[in-house]
């Protein structure tokens, strides 16, 4: 006999966790407290929030817009960001004395730096609340039943089945695989009636071509400004940060939030290349009158005391030909072009990026058009909720996703708990009863 729950929520990721937590608390709102089973796979609970930071967690950022994100249309993003603010998401960890600290960058870690204090205020309140999370848990297969959702799963190896009035898809997406995350949601999607857009791995690094003068910097990090172009030369994305040059080619910050874009591009157009500028603060024309107005000073002096580091400047004069005893006064035009040229628009050849293996984040999902914002719900089968990674929505490095995560997820929790506790008081007096569980209250 299928165990009964009322909500089972497959992952207890970052956004599967929240869903039952919110769904726990709602039903207590609603003074019916519900069955709520949150699934997961793994036999260590939350890998992602772990690693997360560098094991620090960067929970959200202070400032969070759909213009961080890309997938869905903004409006879609941002209707569900609105719904569990920066603020909300303070607020809880702070009434779970997880105190958040805001860095130069904007970005939210805790105060201790410990991804571990994120991780236990979770669970500490999805317990509290009253959902159970059952792990090593890993559903196989999702159908619909008469009275809701049969799933079908392998618990501590042994064969398991729940039959629940509400589904909740938090399975995420395939990045970090070796956390349980392995793309198989994405399945259970399908077969419940929804299309998943192409994915691909978001924020991750890049590989360079074999040989290529950049690897052998390896640990070397620079301030640069980054963009993809068509083969057109049409400039497709900008962005700008730090870049560290590795033994496979190129990471850091600018080079993890360019990834997705690189990736998209090519999947349109095959010659579409990554191009960067090692002096992001000085325009072609500034560049070009520094160069003119050297005089007998040498090149290399200019480039490796004044403008950039030392390895980078040698390295650069090199890909651009240029002797390193070149002076103002001997430096040709074309080779005053070439510089300009390497300094500025520097073509990368990026053969691929790391993978999923590598990748923070998976690009691509189920189109939030498929989705009733409000509550998460499917357009395509009633009862089934979706929320986190596994939905078309990938913020850019920041804390981003994780706001992704806790705003969907509680959407979700909530919207499923309303609607059961709105079934079980409107079908005895039939479905267009006035219904007092619905609630406008404000989060959390
Ligand atoms: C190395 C790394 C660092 C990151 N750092 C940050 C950061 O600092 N800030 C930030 O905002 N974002 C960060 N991210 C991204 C962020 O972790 C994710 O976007 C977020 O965790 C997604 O949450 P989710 O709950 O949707 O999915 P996930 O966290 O992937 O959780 C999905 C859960 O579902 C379970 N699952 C999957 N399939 C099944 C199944 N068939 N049966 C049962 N269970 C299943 C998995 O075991 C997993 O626990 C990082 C990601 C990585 C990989």
């Amino acid at each position: 006999m299928p165990k009964r729950a009322d909500i089972v929520v497959v992952g207890a990721g970052a956004a599967g966790l929240f869903a039952g937590l919110w769904a726990a608390r709602r039903s207590r709102e609603l003074a019916r407290p519900r069955r709520i089973l949150i699934l997961d796979g793994a036999r260590t609970l939350g890998a992602k929030i772990l690693v997360a930071g560098g094991g620090r967690c960067n929970v959200t950022h202070c400032a969070v817009s759909e213009r961080d994100f890309n997938g869905s249309t903004p409006g879609a993003i941002r209707s569900v960001l609105r719904r569990f603010t920066v603020e909300d998401t303070t607020r809880f960890f702070a009434q779970r004395t997880v105190q958040l600290k805001r860095e130069p960058t904007g970005k939210l870690f805790p105060t201790t730096d410990r991804a571990r204090d994120v991780l236990d205020a979770i669970l500490d309140a999805t317990r509290e609340a009253g959902a159970v999370i059952r792990n090593p848990c890993r559903v196989e297969q999702v159908a619909r039943a008469d009275t809701g959702f049969l799933v079908h799963a392998v618990e501590n190896h042994k064969p398991a089945e729940f039959l629940a009035k509400r589904l909740i898809l938090a399975t995420g997406g395939k990045a970090l695989p070796k956390s349980g995350s392995d793309g198989q949601g994405y399945d259970f999607a399908r077969a419940l009636d929804h299309s998943v857009s192409r994915t691909f791995p978001a924020l991750v690094p890049l590989i360079l071509e074999k040989d290529h003068p950049l690897r052998a910097l390896s640990g070397l990090s620079f301030e640069a400004a980054l963009e993809v172009r068509a083969a057109s030369s049409k400039r497709l994305a900008p962005t700008r940060g730090s870049v560290l040059c590795t033994h496979f080619g190129l990471s850091g910050p600018a080079i993890l939030d360019i990834s997705r874009h690189l990736t998209a591009a090519r999947h349109q157009d095959p010659g579409a290349h990554l191009v960067l500028s090692s002096l992001p603060d000085l325009t072609r024309d500034q560049l070009d009158h520094t160069l003119r107005n050297l005089g007998p000073t040498p090149i290399a002096r200019v480039l490796k005391e004044d403008l950039l580091p030392e390895r980078l400047a040698s390295t650069l004069l090199d890909l651009a030909h240029i002797p390193h005893h070149t002076t103002g006064a001997t430096l040709t035009k074309d080779q005053r072009r070439a510089l300009l040229n390497t300094l500025l628009e520097l073509t990368v050849p990026v053969t691929s990026d790391r993978g999923y293996t590598h990748a923070e984040v998976t690009a691509g999902g189920v189109p939030l058009k498929e989705l009733t914002l409000r509550t998460m719900e499917s357009r395509c089968t009633p009862a089934l909720h979706l929320c986190g990674e596994i939905c078309d929505a990938d913020g850019r490095i920041g804390g981003f996703n994780f706001q992704w995560a806790w705003a969907s997820g509680y959407i979700a929790g909530t919207a499923a708990a309303e609607a059961i506790a709105e079934h079980a008081i409107a079908s005895p007096r039939g479905p267009n009863t006035a219904n007092p569980a619905r609630s406008t209250k404000n989060p959390p």
